[in-house]
């Protein structure tokens, strides 16, 4: 039996006792068991803070970056032994370089931002942030903003469908602002996550105190967490919600950053009709959106709102297409689509699934029955994509329900407003897209969704070579998305950073400030 590990105050932890047993998504196979029993929580927190913190604050801005970039190329020579332990979690090679080379290129990113954006030598301690005001007749006295490293340590608690990019997309501007981070996986994946993490320990790249790992439960870890310390979390909107409101978090004022689920759109424009290059852009990304990552991405189209004379016509391409999707073991090169993450998270899908039926039809796939390539349908997470039809668009369930596999529901819309309108019936979405060779219609829908919305595409034929679609998050974009999305923002370059640090307002004459900030008045 493998017992995972946590690696806290530097040094690993085994568990004393037996854990929870997690599987294979593809064979059902056991793979580890897992338990944080006899973690000091609390410990760890406090080494994290006395040991990390000074050890990353005693670095420059470029110092750290050069950190990061060598743990990129550190990583990347160990590519191939993390896409096998990722075909476990029933990903296609293709979806584990989504995983784990998106991963450190979010690393590589934000080296090159630091180095570019950030300053160097001395200035390094410290951000001053936005140009300072004169506050004084005579231009005596002035003010300005600086952001200085939290004396804390980054909390991130992640989700289960991305073990290796979420880590590090956190860890990366956590590092960056000269703060520790304790990861906490899900425990579905953390077999993923934690020879991630020996990786990194054993790069012996990172200062100590720097990095945290606790695998399995997160126990009392939130008992412990300080006014310096962060909570970054991404996970489900109910989790969100009991961890937001944790009395510690509360009445600390911890900063709190959630990444919830999301009901994402995508609006086809009405002049994108059978035969226009946009149509197909739609339906191909329709159908990407729903297969990648076995549709359990938070940025996933689950919502396809199209224009009413045009459902017949989407409805018969998508399926189509779907249709051919191979879904499988992943080791079979000809396998589209692997497996769920695990055979209950199959079974959280049908369930949402069959309430999404109360009020729309299956126009592809079959909810009970696959044929999985290579693999036992029963014993792995398979299931077919599922595209369904809602002709009410006033129904609720299409607009809440968030069946996180690969799962879509097309919708009709009359007019861009109601477009728009039904976009907001989502109640906060991390992404969304608008798919038009019709720039003024772009320009409604694309402002009628920015309020909803934490990143929106305008897709058309011009950027569609190049483009990253729909669902991908960026480093230098902001990702995150207001109300249900969890109403946070993680990355969008230098911002991210920031997040990590204190905001303060400095008063004082021009060689006071010259001397706090490290950069002569403007
Ligand atoms: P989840 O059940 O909410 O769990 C998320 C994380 O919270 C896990 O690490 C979980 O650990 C941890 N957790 C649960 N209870 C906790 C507690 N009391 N204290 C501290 N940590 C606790 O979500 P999931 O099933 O892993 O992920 C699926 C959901 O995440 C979907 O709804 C999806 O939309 C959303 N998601 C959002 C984003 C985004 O960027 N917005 C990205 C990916 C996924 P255990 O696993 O050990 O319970």
């Amino acid at each position: 039996m493998t017992l995972l590990r946590s690696y806290v105050q530097d040094r690993w932890h085994t568990p004393a006792a037996a854990g929870s047993a997690i599987h294979d998504a593809v064979t059902g196979e056991e793979i580890a068991q897992v338990s944080s029993t006899g973690v000091d929580m609390a410990a760890a927190l406090h080494h994290a803070r006395t040991v990390g913190g000074p050890e990353l604050r005693a670095l420059s801005f470029h110092h750290r970056a050069g950190l990061l970039a060598d743990l990129a190329s550190y990583l990347r020579g160990h590519r191939e032994e993390l896409y096998a332990i990722s075909a476990r979690t029933g990903a296609t090679l293709y979806d584990s370089k989504y995983d784990i080379d998106g991963g450190i290129r979010v690393l590589q990113a934000y080296a090159g931002m630091a180095l570019r954006e950030l300053p160097d030598g001395d200035e390094g301690l410290v951000y001053a942030e936005g140009p300072q005001e004169n506050l004084s007749r005579d231009g005596s006295f002035l003010g300005g903003h600086i952001c200085t490293p939290r004396r804390g340590t980054a909390v991130q608690i992640n989700a289960y469908n991305f073990p290796v990019w979420a880590p590090l997309e956190k860890l990366a501007p956590a590092l960056l602002a000269g703060v520790p981070s304790l990861v906490k996986p899900a425990t579905q994946t953390c077999y993923l996550t934690s020879r991630l993490i020996e990786l990194i320990v054993e790069s012996g790249l990172l200062p100590p105190g720097s990095l945290s790992y606790v695998c399995g439960s997160a126990g009392d870890l939130l008992d412990h967490v300080t006014e310096q310390d962060l909570v970054s979390f991404t996970g489900s909107a109910a989790t969100a919600e009991r961890l937001r409101t944790h009395p510690v978090v509360v009445r600390q004022a911890v900063r709190f950053n959630a990444e919830a689920d999301s009901v994402n759109c995508s609006v086809l424009g009405p002049d994108a009709t059978p035969g226009t290059p946009e149509f197909d852009l739609y339906v191909g990304q329709l159908v990407t959106e729903m297969t990648v990552k076995a549709g359990q991405k938070c940025t996933a189209i689950r919502r396809a709102l199209v224009p009413a004379e045009l459902m017949d016509a989407v409805s018969e391409a998508a399926a189509a297409r779907l249709a051919e999707v191979v879904v499988g073991n992943p080791a079979d090169p000809t396998v589209r689509m692997g497996a769920l993450a695990s055979l209950g998270q199959r079974e959280e899908v049908r369930r949402s699934v069959k309430t999404l039926l109360d009020s729309a039809h299956l126009v592809s796939g079959d909810l009970g029955r696959v044929d999985a390539r290579g693999a036992d349908p029963e014993r792995g997470a398979f299931l077919t994509p599922l595209l369904l039809r809602c002709d009410d668009p006033g129904a609720t369930a299409p607009h809440e329900v968030e069946a996180f596999g690969p799962v879509s529901t097309l919708i009709p819309y009359t007019s861009p407003d109601h477009a728009v309108f039904l976009a907001a019936q989502g109640r906060g979405s991390l992404a969304g897209s608008v798919v038009t060779g019709d720039p003024a219609f772009a320009r409604q829908v694309v402002l009628g969704l920015a309020p909803w919305h934490g990143r929106v595409l305008a897709l058309d034929t011009e950027s569609a070579k190049a483009s990253t679609g729909h669902g991908s998050p960026l480093p230098a974009l902001i990702h995150g998305g207001p109300g249900r999305a969890g109403g946070g923002e993680e990355m969008g370059g230098i911002r991210g950073v920031l997040h990590h640090m204190q905001r303060t307002a400095v008063q004082g004459g021009p060689g006071m400030l010259a001397s706090v900030t490290g950069r002569s008045a403007k």
